[in-house]
């Protein structure tokens, strides 16, 4: 294995170490709703930027999904062929 030429000081270590402290994030909040966010970016929360709907939240996504779900149930209960129940009367 390769070996340091010279002894390294102090000085020089604690320099180079100087920049290796981690810095505090910066948040600021929502103007929605007033969540704490990273500054210019969409708040995760309600998915508004700068005042402005931009991205649907979590939550909404969820219900959204839910509704297909549904929408998917009902679709293939007139069908007649539903494939997630096994009930049958
Ligand atoms: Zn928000």
């Amino acid at each position: 294995m390769a070996e340091p030429k010279k002894r390294l000081t102090k000085s020089r270590s604690g320099a180079r170490k100087s920049h290796d402290a981690l810095k505090v994030a910066s948040l600021s909040v929502c103007q929605n709703c007033k969540n704490t966010k990273l500054p210019h970016f969409v708040c995760s929360n309600c998915g508004f930027y700068n005042g402005k709907k931009v991205v649907k939240s979590a939550k909404e996504s969820a219900i959204e999904t839910k509704q297909k779900e549904q929408l998917k149930d009902e679709y293939a209960l007139r069908q007649g062929n539903c494939a997630s129940s096994f009930i049958r009367v």
